[in-house]
């Protein structure tokens, strides 16, 4: 044992590890962008696994329930496309006739059933030819010279290493760029970072019912959500709540904040989860009481992890700012592009909520630099964790543009293999343009007709 720093620390023994693997591209992490990478990946050409700490697929939609998908248009014409796309509708396909006639012709805000969702991921998957391994989780890297050679995975076999040509770090925290001690940024100026949520189900409800009460009498929530709140009722800060109805009797909800919380660590997320069962229990108190339809509210799920809105964010080759995002701004190495709007939800119960939003029709590029980390020459960075400034990642981490984004780090990993690069940096912008936009992707105007 030795003291580094203030804390205690303990000297592991050197020791030869087994590699599990090895592929042309590893895929770590199975949120939005990890499933847009390893499907484009595999559907390219390469070998790929799929590395996931839990036993399914689909990220904060399914391991924290966030209830809905976001925007996939810019309120004109869908800007996520190809991958992202497909999933939606397929999802929906499966959903109940109800569903399907209400959402059919929608493609912003649609709900998810995380049950279906995780079913046909594991599908699409075996049908690509991703492999996959869930309940694995990834812990360190060994690195040299600004080149990844493994990954080290944790589970119940016990520490083993991958290997890859290609790394695409899908992890939301770019935990892989944090083990290979890459440059990294973190919330705002004074580390302020946006609050989690513990997102939930509700079945037994009577939606009618909660509809003709908010005609009839125009209580709406937010006027009771406040009311209560001044009367002390209830212990939220904000007065929205995001309900995203399944059917008629059963909703996902987004609804309260826990502040202070930093995802990227574990002592946070466990004071995170305790606290948000909690508020949940406390939220679905109040709802039965006072809202008229949610009499009979049963509690069926919480997140099996409380919703991350914020950690880490590498520092890329390019760092996309809220100029960029307000000037509408296209590069010539777009590989997706983003219309939602900034969304920063306030760090503390004193600040509000930032909110800006693009005109309709409007979006900006996201160009593969900010993909690419600063000094790491075989990892690709997909989702929430992109360069980007903390303005911008309000608006570019919501899970169409995961999806947008993990589908060109794929395809840019399998085009690489295919010809024989194995840096990051050598690809061919345009042949990865054109196969994008091949795969149904819309990268602007100006680069969709090029192609
Ligand atoms: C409360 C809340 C509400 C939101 N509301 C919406 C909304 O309404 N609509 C919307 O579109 N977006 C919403 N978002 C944003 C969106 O859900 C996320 O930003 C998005 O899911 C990020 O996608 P990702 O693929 O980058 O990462 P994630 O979805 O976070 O997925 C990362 C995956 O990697 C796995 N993983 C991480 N580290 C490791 C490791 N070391 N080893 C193995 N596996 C690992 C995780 O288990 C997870 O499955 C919301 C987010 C939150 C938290």
């Amino acid at each position: 044992m030795g003291i580094e720093g203030q804390r205690e620390s303990v000297r592991l023994p050197e020791r030869q590890i087994p590699v599990f693997r090895e592929v042309d591209v590893l895929v770590c992490g199975g949120g939005p962008a990890g499933v847009g990478a390893a499907l484009a990946a595999a559907r390219n050409g390469a070998s790929v696994l799929l590395i996931e700490q839990r036993g399914y697929l689909g990220g904060m939609a399914t391991v924290a329930n966030v209830p809905a998908f976001c925007p996939y248009t810019d309120h004109v014409k869908p800007v996520i496309r190809g991958i992202g796309l497909e999933i939606l509708q397929d999802m929906k396909a499966r959903m109940e006739y109800g569903f399907q006639e209400e959402w059919k012709d929608e493609l912003d805000w649609v709900p998810i059933h995380a049950e279906v969702l995780k079913l046909l991921l594991d599908e699409k998957m075996q049908e690509a030819g991703v492999s996959l391994l869930y309940h694995t989780f990834i812990g360190d890297v060994v690195h040299h010279d600004g080149v990844v050679d493994a990954v080290i995975i944790h589970n119940k076999t016990g520490t083993q290493a991958v290997k890859a040509k290609i790394f695409i770090d899908a992890t939301s925290d770019a935990d892989l760029v944090y083990h290979a001690g890459g440059p990294l940024a973190q919330g705002g100026d004074e580390g302020e970072m946006q609050p989690g949520t513990m997102c939930f189900v509700l079945h037994n409800l009577d939606r009618n019912r909660f509809l003709a009460h908010v005609d009839e009498y125009g209580v709406d929530l937010k006027h009771a959500i406040n009311k209560a709140k001044s009367e002390g009722q209830l212990n939220v800060v904000r007065d929205w709540a995001g309900i995203s109805w399944l059917n008629d009797q059963t909703a996902g909800f987004n609804f309260g904040h826990i502040f202070g919380i930093d995802g990227s660590k574990a002592e946070d997320l466990t004071h995170g989860a305790i606290a948000g069962r909690a508020l949940v229990d406390h939220i679905t108190d109040w709802l039965r009481k006072n809202i008229a339809g949610f009499e009979h509210a049963f509690l069926s799920l919480t997140g099996e992890q409380v919703g991350i809105r914020e950690t880490r964010r590498i520092v890329g080759d390019y760092v996309l700012t809220s100029d960029d995002f307000q000037s509408c701004r296209s590069f010539p190495d777009d590989i997706a592009r983003n219309a939602y709007f900034i969304d920063l939800h306030m760090a503390n119960a004193q600040s509000g909520m930032t909110m800006v939003h693009l005109p309709p029709g409007e979006s900006h590029g996201i160009p593969y630099r900010s993909l690419l980390p600063v000094g790491i020459e075989n990892v690709i960075v997909a989702g929430k964790s992109i360069s980007t400034d903390r303005a911008t990642q309000g608006a570019t981490r919501v899970m169409p543009n995961c999806f947008a984004m993990g589908e060109a780090a794929g395809t840019a990993g399998a085009l690489l293999c295919t010809n024989g690069l194995h840096r990051t940096r050598s690809i061919d912008i345009k042949q990865l343009q054109q196969q994008l936009v091949k795969q149904g992707a819309w990268l602007g105007e100006a680069i969709n007709r090029a192609q």
